[in-house]
């Protein structure tokens, strides 16, 4: 079986993509500095899979520790998810936002180039576009972006093209993911947030769940039909099987390519609550409160690129993203609380 390299893969997403290519046929090898997971991630997706997953606890910015991984594998391809992911967090400290994407996504590239490892997929995002494009949001469409996190996306695509066009066997696909919510069916790997979630969907399971007492819809006065923004949430499952069939497309299409992750439909903050309190059945206490700062009123996906290129059409809705993360939050207090 092909072996993949996913780098933070024990996180939210590599852990979800890390199920989907067991499930179609490769093996996933996992480097994860466990910086935002568990561990314990790892023995449950090897229960969820049947299989061994291979396990590095590792910095990807420490070139000498990918040499190693490396050389133990034969990887066909490499699936780049490691990296810092908070908004706000990165206006704060721009630095370190991009000291840490840009030497990881560099020091990947350059251990995939020494051990002539030629296909990449990368963990992009809908941030990289301007915010005011219009929707949907479509690949050719302008971009630019409002924080050091997004611009360390956008850089990160560049320097791919980059390696991709001086290197003409070299093959990357640019995911840029919409909304990613829910968790796996099985109920054993989900969204893990530390701390207070700063992402709606991790917020209101914790409401549901009674650790905290109130959502706050980040105001209702945007010129949406009921005033809340609207974004395009996409099963996590559904986006982890783009990865495997971005795996295809990278095998025999030389260059670089972005791709929207999407569903193309969106949904609003209260549109959202509505579902949730529906698939759980438990009343979602909230109260309106100001804007949060740089909240776009509207954006979803044009996801016609990834049918065309990738197969991909998203299958679950939002009762089923709603129900699996509802599932998930009601069974993490079962998991051992390793950090
Ligand atoms: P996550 O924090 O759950 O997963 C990232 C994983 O990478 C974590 O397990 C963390 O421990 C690990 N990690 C971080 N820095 C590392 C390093 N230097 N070396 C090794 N491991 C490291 O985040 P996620 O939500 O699964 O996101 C995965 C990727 O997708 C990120 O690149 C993120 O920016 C991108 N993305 C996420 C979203 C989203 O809404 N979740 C949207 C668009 C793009
Ligand atoms: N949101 C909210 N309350 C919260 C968290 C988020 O009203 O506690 C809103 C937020 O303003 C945005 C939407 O929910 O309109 C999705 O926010 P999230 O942070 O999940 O994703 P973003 O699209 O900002 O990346």
């Amino acid at each position: 079986m092909p072996e993949i390299l996913v780098t933070g893969g024990a996180g939210y997403i590599g852990s979800h993509t890390a199920a989907a290519l067991a499930a179609a046929g490769y093996s996933p090898v996992v480097i994860d500095n466990l910086s935002n997971s568990r561990e314990s991630v790892i023995a449950r997706l090897e229960k969820l899979t049947g299989k061994k997953i291979p396990f590095y606890n590792a910095d990807v910015r420490d070139g000498a520790a990918l040499d190693a991984v490396f050389a133990k594998h034969s990887f066909s391809a490499a699936i780049h998810f490691a990296g810092l992911k908070a908004v706000g967090e990165s206006v704060q400290q721009p630095l370190r936002y991009y000291e840490h994407n840009l030497t990881a996504t560099m020091s990947l590239l350059a251990a995939m180039q020494k051990h002539g490892v030629k296909s990449l997929i990368f963990s992009s995002s809908a941030t990289v576009y301007r915010e005011d494009d219009e929707v949907p949001y479509i690949e050719s469409g302008e971009l630019g972006c409002s924080n050091p996190y997004g611009w360390t996306k956008l850089f990160s695509e560049q320097i791919i093209r980059d390696v991709c066009a001086a290197n003409p066997g070299f093959s990357a696909v640019l995911l840029r993911y919409f909304n990613p919510i829910g968790a796996d069916k099985s109920g054993l790997i989900g969204e893990e947030p530390q701390g207070v979630p700063n992402n709606l969907l991790p917020y209101v399971s914790q409401v549901a769940a009674g650790i905290r007492p109130r959502l706050s819809v980040f105001g209702n006065d945007y010129p949406t039909p009921d005033g809340t923004c609207i974004r395009d949430y996409i099963h996590v499952s559904d986006l982890a099987r783009a990865h495997a069939l971005a795996l295809d497309f990278a095998a025999n299409n030389a260059g670089a390519k972005a791709i929207n992750i999407g569903t193309g439909r969106g949904y609003s903050v209260l549109e959202v609550v509505a579902a949730f309190e529906k698939a759980s059945g438990v009343k979602i206490p909230f109260e309106i409160t100001g804007r949060r700062a740089g909240d776009i009123p509207e954006y979803f996906a044009n996801p016609a690129l990834a049918r065309e290129k990738l197969g991909f059409t998203a299958e679950l809705g939002i009762e089923e993203m709603c129900r699996d993360a509802w599932r998930f939050e009601q069974n993490r207090k079962l998991f051992p609380e390793e950090k």
